[in-house]
């Protein structure tokens, strides 16, 4: 999905933006880069961090780098930030967006022949490049902003460094978040606040969807309201997210714990304890537990001390590698249990089906799982949502697809939990998995524990609901 933080200081910015930026590293897996604006012009670096932490590979780029405004990014796809010269003037900028109308939008500059794209060193046209020529298109940076929101489809939030301070622009229908935070002689945005604490920022306030401010350090500006439309992306509470984080003010680990507790609520395992597979898992497990009253263990331990969070390389072979490594089972104490784990979603299934085949090697008697939200049948199409590249690899869609023996069914058959067709491709998931019982949360619990109108919510890839105008 991707991830940014900028800021604008009386002061010399560069800890807080290299700080604020990395508390951003596990929303991206491919590119890191910080931009900061002194005298001498912009200041730019970027990184490959596909193998190594964003902060070891800025340690040395930044005792070099100084100035009193900069934007910094943990891209999963690609690099930024970019540094453009226009009519509007030099000016940095970072995306956190997925152009599905790339292709489209790259024609159309280049029938206006003056138009070229020069960051084709990720093997395509960057995304974030285009974004600048639409912005590029305006009369004022808040026009061009405008522009960009208007005509990209998918989603697009963007940081924009310039002589006129920092740009901060949520995207149209507020799939991503964007929150802003403050402290004295200093401002910021980013998608995490759980960037703030640390760096002595307090939340000044979230942006609405496509609303856009600008930042100085004394304040915020308004540049556009906020758009009475949103389509927040329900995953971010459930997975994407960090626990410490809020959108739209609502913490990610309470809302994970209301989706463990509205699961036990619907339950009655009889089983020995509850657990949650790490990260994610953890909150809704803990929520499991309490509502239910069974223990709460950690069979499974993380290594974190060298496979944190953030490491998950593109590659599916080595992120199946990656995963199995970080976690160690503890046979002590799983031999002969019946362990119920709570799980953010089974999205593919094959690092979890691992999991759960060593739990058995390792003797339980029974594996339940209960991931916190409905089985996955729709791909994303909004976020750069790296988990599945293709629709047929979710485990739903390939539950539907074995079930029925050819791809082209409509699965929105298989949506309704009350449903036979619901329970048969529930089936065949436990099936696959090994499991002895699977239950996934209804659609309504997701929501109801999040506690935002269903139609304020992205929710697409449970039931394929969209708004007609993304
Ligand atoms: S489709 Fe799913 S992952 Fe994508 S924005 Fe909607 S809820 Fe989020």
């Amino acid at each position: 999905m991707g991830g940014f933080f900028g800021v604008i200081s009386k002061n010399d910015c560069v800890p807080d933006l290299f700080y604020g930026t990395d508390y951003h590293s596990h929303l991206g897996t491919s590119r890191g880069g910080l931009a900061v604006k002194n005298g001498d012009g912009i200041q730019r670096h970027i990184h490959d961090i596909t193998t190594t932490q964003f902060r070891s590979k800025f340690e040395f780029d930044i005792k070099q780098m100084h100035g009193r405004s900069g934007i910094g990014v943990i891209s999963d796809y690609e690099s930024q930030p970019l540094i453009i010269g226009s009519h509007l003037g030099v000016y940095a900028i970072v995306t956190v967006a997925a152009v599905s109308n790339l292709a489209e939008l790259a024609r159309g500059a280049f029938g206006n022949r003056a138009t070229h794209f020069s960051e084709m060193s990720d093997l395509g046209i960057n995304p974030t490049e285009v974004v600048a020529t639409l912005i590029n298109q305006g009369g004022s940076f808040a026009e061009g902003i405008q522009i960009a929101q208007q005509t990209v489809r998918g989603s697009c939030s963007i940081l924009l460094l310039t002589d006129e301070g920092l740009y901060a622009a949520r995207d149209r229908l507020g799939r991503t978040p964007v929150v802003i935070g403050a402290k004295e002689g200093a401002h910021a945005a980013a998608v995490e606040s759980c960037s703030f604490p640390n760096l002595g920022y307090e939340v000044k306030r979230y942006l609405g969807p496509g609303e856009i401010v600008r930042l100085t350090p004394e304040g915020v500006e308004p540049v556009q309201a906020p758009g009475g439309r949103m389509q927040i992306c329900a995953f971010l509470w459930v997975y994407f997210g960090f626990p410490a984080s809020c959108y739209e003010g609502i913490n990610v680990e309470e809302v994970r714990y209301r989706c463990g507790m509205a699961l036990a609520r619907r339950d009655n395992a009889q089983v020995d304890f509850i657990a949650g597979i790490p990260d994610s898992g953890t909150g809704h497990a803990i929520g499991y537990a309490t509502q239910s009253g069974i223990p709460y263990r950690r069979p499974y331990v993380k290594y974190t001390p060298t496979w944190p969070r953030s490491f998950m390389p593109q590659d599916q072979a080595v992120r199946d590698l990656v995963a199995r490594m970080k976690l160690i089972p503890i046979r002590s104490m799983i031999e002969n249990k019946r362990i119920l784990f709570c799980e953010d979603s089974i999205v593919r299934g094959t690092q979890l089906k691992d999991a759960i085949r060593i739990i058995y090697d390792y003797g339980a008697a029974e594996v339940h799982m209960r991931p916190a939200c409905p089985p996955l049948v729709f791909g994303c199409k909004f976020l750069n949502f790296s988990r599945s590249k293709s629709e047929l690899d979710l485990a739903g869609r390939k539950a539907i697809l074995e079930i029925e023996g050819k791809a082209s069914v409509d699965p929105a058959d298989y949506i309704n939990p009350d449903s036979d067709k619901h329970a048969a491709m529930v089936e065949r998931i436990r099936q696959r998995m090994g499991l002895t019982s699977l239950k996934y949360q209804r659609l309504e619990d997701l929501v109801s524990a999040i506690g935002l109108p269903k139609d304020r919510l992205c929710t697409y890839c449970w039931d394929g609901a969209e708004h007609a105008d993304w």
